[in-house]
């Protein structure tokens, strides 16, 4: 048998204390076949994208085998899940293989996601189905193409297995993920729910030197790292929150420290903008709701900095004193960088104080007309006289206010459209057509309607798609409300 695909495995997450993880190989599948390789990402890794396609590389993708430099684990975590606190979680289906450093200079985890049991399985098998791999596969490609902080798919397999679900039983498949690292608000909850100081500040090292080197050498460094994951998260939550992207499960375990979108589970894009909108069907109290993304985040902020209280400051009323105030910068970053946003998507090259009012009585406007997000973003960008802002329609009036404070001199037009281009996507990966593409591959293990979703939404700025199938919003028969984590 040729060897396994060659890849310069560079392990920094094994040589923590031992009680970090737990060392074991993925349980072999029967018969793996490649669905999707993400050539580009391959490179990026430094990995030969043909070695990856051959018969040995597949059976690495599918765990049925090991690379050389690989020291696969299955990473400790804990975690609040709807706000119920876990002791335990981990990767119970996820076995991580190693850590390359990227052509970019970036380290990334390399993670099998389906990849068989591990001993923080609990009672859960440990794989995944082709649902949940080809719909993190689509979603992850298409935040990074939208450039959204987020991990990456490198590729996805069948395992020729079945696999039982409430739905019955389901083609098997694997996902490799690609991480700036897979270390969440969770990991630092797991050791400190345990008391365990030297793990976590073993673990604040790691992620400083990882993810936040610049803060390595501040007076306290532990308070800096705290402020920038603050930072990180709350970016990231405005960018989602400017895209229409709801998450689904923002639990502890599901928060990355390095502000990156992690763990797709029941998201999706909304389509008619509606504040309060919930897809997810296990999250009943709509505690995951659009709106409530950046409260949710800033709470999972607050059990980090309770992690960190005693590295914080050895006075426990000072710790509690500097972490409140970490804390209270969240709203004032979310803020700063949701109006970035929002003024980048209307074509605002200032700042006015009533940049807020202008955007939310957009918002308002399209929930009390049932109007598309997106697609009324990019009426905005591209006009046409049969478009809600033309005379007659129910954003007229707001249109005359938007012309009001936007400069009308011609190179400041020019740029506000350019800005306006590329902040408000042409296609974003429609919950509806995610769910076709699941459909396709369950019932006929067709995987062409992925491919070609998956090729429009990486591309999702591009005005030649303007026009396109993949622009429509659904049908009233096509809706989707809601979505199923079906792990
Ligand atoms: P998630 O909701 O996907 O973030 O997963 C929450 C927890 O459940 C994590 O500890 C997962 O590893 C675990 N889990 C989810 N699905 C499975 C499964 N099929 N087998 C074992 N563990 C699972
Ligand atoms: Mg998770």
């Amino acid at each position: 048998m040729p060897d396994t695909p060659t890849i310069a495995f560079d392990n920094s997450y094994v040589t923590l204390a031992p009680e970090f993880y737990a060392r074991l190989e993925p349980t072999p599948v029967s018969a793996p076949e490649l669905i999707a390789l993400n050539e580009k990402l391959a490179l990026t890794l430094g990995i030969d994208p043909q070695s990856l396609k051959s018969g040995t590389g597949i059976a690495m993708l599918a765990g049925n085998a090991i690379a050389a430099g690989s020291q696969p684990i299955a990473m400790a975590y804990a975690g609040h899940q709807f706000g119920t606190w876990v002791p335990q979680l981990g990767d119970g289906r996820a076995i991580l293989l190693g850590e390359v450093i990227g052509t970019d200079g970036i380290r990334y985890d390399i993670q099998l996601k389906g990849a068989g049991r591990t001993p923080f399985s609990r009672g859960g098998d440990g794989r995944n189905w082709i649902g949940p791999v080809l719909r993190e596969y689509v979603v992850s490609e298409a935040m990074a193409a939208l450039g959204v902080p987020t991990t990456r798919a490198l590729a996805a397999v069948t395992s020729g297995e079945t696999v039982l679900r409430e739905q019955g039983a389901l083609p098997g498949a694997i996902l490799t993920r690609v991480a700036r690292s897979h270390i969440r608000v969770g990991t630092f909850q797991y050791f400190a729910a345990r008391q365990n100081r030297s793990a976590i500040e073993q673990l604040t090292h790691h992620v400083i030197a990882r993810h936040y080197p610049q803060v390595a050498d501040s007076e306290n460094p532990a308070l800096a790292m705290l402020d920038a994951v603050i930072q990180a998260q709350s970016s990231l939550i405005a960018h989602w929150q400017s895209l229409g992207f709801i998450h689904g499960v923002m639990n502890t375990d599901n928060a990355s420290i390095s502000g990156d979108t992690i763990d797709y589970g029941p998201c999706a894009f909304m389509d008619t903008y509606t504040a309060d909108k919930v897809f997810s069907s296990i999250d009943q109290g709509s505690r995951y709701a659009y709106q409530n993304q950046p409260r949710i985040a800033q709470w999972n902020m607050v059990n980090l900095a309770q992690c960190l209280l005693p590295l914080l400051h050895e006075d426990e009323a000072e710790a509690v004193r500097l972490a409140q105030e970490a804390i209270n910068r969240f709203d004032e970053h979310f803020i700063e960088q949701y109006l970035i946003r929002m003024r980048a998507k209307l074509g605002l090259v200032d700042e006015q104080g009533d940049d807020l009012a202008l955007i939310s009585g957009l918002l308002n406007l399209m929930q009390n007309n049932s109007l598309d997000f997106t697609i009324t973003f990019r009426q905005l960008t591209s006009r046409s006289p049969t478009d809600p802002f033309a005379p007659g329609g129910p954003l007229h009036d707001w249109y005359l206010r938007w012309q009001q404070r936007i400069d009308a001199s011609e190179p400041v037009r020019a740029a506000a459209q350019a800005l306006m281009a590329k902040s408000n996507p042409v296609v974003i990966p429609r919950n509806h057509q995610v769910e076709a593409v699941i459909a396709a591959a369950v019932d006929s293990r067709d995987y062409s309607p992925f491919h070609a979703l998956l090729e429009v939404v990486t591309r999702p700025f591009d005005h030649d798609l303007e026009g396109s199938e993949y622009t429509l919003a659904p049908t009233p028969e096509e809706i989707v409300t809601q979505t199923f984590c079906g792990t």
